[in-house]
């Protein structure tokens, strides 16, 4: 269906999605182990796949196949992220929506969903909140709402920037996930300094995206929706963020989608989205999911995610807390690069008190709410090293400058070093005895792994300085 606003899409919007392609694809026979080994090895080789060969991984149902997708999987995330974690947290800004998606408890049909804009104050007491537990990354989250359009998101960002906590209290990096907007709003969120803009399609099936999207609201409009991130690129947000609901419609099919979504940005804009979101389908409050026939089990959402990593090599794989402890654990191996911790959804839930388990007040429940620190010292114990890096963002190095990972020897000159100053930061400022004792052997172990080069002093030199004054923020 057009879409309603077609005068305000993107040079050359089409619905790129081609449900009957995409479904014989899904459905597709497993095929002989000789082409999985085949698209395993070029995937190895650091190659994107096409969507034809991420089908054929999909199709893979054989044990012993899954498990070499899983072990390529890991390898590959070895080889192209290391052992480095990026932290964040979720900050809800506003509850208000005028949508009625049938998933979501702040649908406006559910009377118990707790309605709150969060107010100037009470929006810099949850950023304070949160850098006062060691965050420097957030992702700020919006309904959709006309009170939340380009102009507040930008306000709203500023606002997080301008909030502090000294001595060393600060965001540094400030993600949105809202409603798409039109090329001037983009452009306005931009201006405002906004990191990655995130839009989930939530379901790229056109008829169950219609099913769950009651006629009469504006999230119905698949293509408005589906040509939002196309917009943010041709308004100069080329860093952005893609994402499926699973539990929606068929996994594999979404699968599809979100390789179809990435390869269409790449092919159009010359950058893939930064990061991708598998979301699933949680209990909400308001939420019947005895409507929902296709809910994803934990062995088809971690073979998901490990086809992903082959599939999108480049792109950062987010899973949120939403998913058990264990389950965060296990994905961590094979292909996600970052995840949000100690994070709380309702809103005004950093500071007041609050059980992060009140359905009624969500929008859906989490699965991990242990404290940062926890998350962290864990993380450190399991040989990861937690990251709150975001220099390339700010020197500029997003977008088609941003290479990150297809430039060799990029991951040993940027991101290993900011991965250690920002841990150590971490550590002197907020860390608890236990989980500084465990940083600083990390630290310790790391730079041991590191050739002696000029890089290599000038990294411990940056190391003391945050050690014995108070320089913060020395990124390469
Ligand atoms: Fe509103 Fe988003 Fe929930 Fe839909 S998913 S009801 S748009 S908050
Ligand atoms: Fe990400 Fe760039 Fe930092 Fe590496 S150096 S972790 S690519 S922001």
């Amino acid at each position: 269906m057009p879409s309603m606003m077609s005068d305000k899409l993107s040079r050359d919007a089409v619905d790129f999605i081609d449900d009957g392609y995409l479904q014989d694809l899904a459905d597709g026979a497993q095929p002989d182990a000789a082409r999985i080994r085949e698209i395993i090895a070029k995937s190895l080789q650091k190659e994107p796949l096409s969507v034809e060969e991420t089908a054929a991984l999909l199709a893979a149902d054989d044990p012993e196949l899954c498990e070499e997708i899983f072990e390529a999987a890991r390898e590959l995330k070895r080889r192209v992220y290391g052992n480095r974690i990026v932290l964040f947290a979720p900050l809800y800004v506003g509850s208000y929506c005028i949508n009625d998606c049938l998933y979501c408890s702040f649908k406006r049909s559910n009377p118990d969903a707790m309605r709150r804009t969060l107010s100037d104050d009470d929006l810099r007491a949850q950023v304070r909140a949160l850098e006062d537990r060691g965050h420097k990354r957030l992702i700020l989250v919006y309904g959709e709402h006309p009170w939340y359009d380009a102009d507040y998101i930008a306000r709203t960002v500023r606002l997080v920037y301008e909030t502090t906590s000294p001595p060393h209290g600060e965001i540094r990096r400030a993600n949105v996930n809202a409603a798409p907007l039109d090329h001037e709003g983009y452009a306005k969120v931009k201006a405002a300094g906004i990191g990655t803009y995130q839009i989930f399609h939530e379901t790229y099936h056109h008829a169950t995206y219609d099913r769950v999207h009651p006629p009469r609201t504006r999230k119905r409009d698949y293509l408005w929706r589906l040509d939002g991130l196309s917009r943010a690129f041709e308004s100069g947000c080329d860093d952005v963020g893609i994402g499926v609901l699973f539990g929606l419609y068929d996994w594999k099919f979404e699968t599809l989608g979100l390789v179809s979504h990435a390869l269409h940005l790449q092919g159009k804009y010359g950058v893939g989205p930064h990061t991708i979101s598998f979301p699933r389908l949680q209990p909400a409050h308001g939420v019947d999911l005895e409507e929902f026939p296709h809910l994803l089990g934990d062995f088809d959402f971690k073979r998901l995610i490990a086809i992903l990593r082959l599939s999108v090599p480049y792109t950062g794989l987010i899973c949120t807390a939403r998913e058990r402890a264990e389950l965060r654990r296990e994905v961590m191996a094979f292909g996600v690069s970052q995840i949000d911790a100690g994070s709380r959804i309702e809103l005004g839930g950093y500071t007041e008190a609050g059980d992060a388990q009140q359905m009624a007040k969500e929008q859906f429940s989490l699965g991990d709410i242990r404290p940062l620190d926890v998350v962290v010292r864990e993380l450190l114990e399991t040989g990861y090293i937690p990251s709150w890096c975001t220099s390339c963002y700010r020197l500029g190095r997003t977008g088609e400058h941003f290479m990150e990972f297809a430039i060799p020897g990029f991951i040993k000159r940027f991101c290993t070093p900011n991965a250690l100053t920002t841990l150590l930061e971490y550590l002197r400022d907020y860390a608890s005895p236990e989980t500084r004792a465990a940083g600083e052997k990390a630290i310790a172990a790391e730079l041991e792994k590191l050739e002696d080069s000029p890089q290599k002093r000038e990294l411990i030199d940056r190391l003391n300085r945050i050690r014995t004054t108070d320089q913060r923020d020395l990124y390469f």
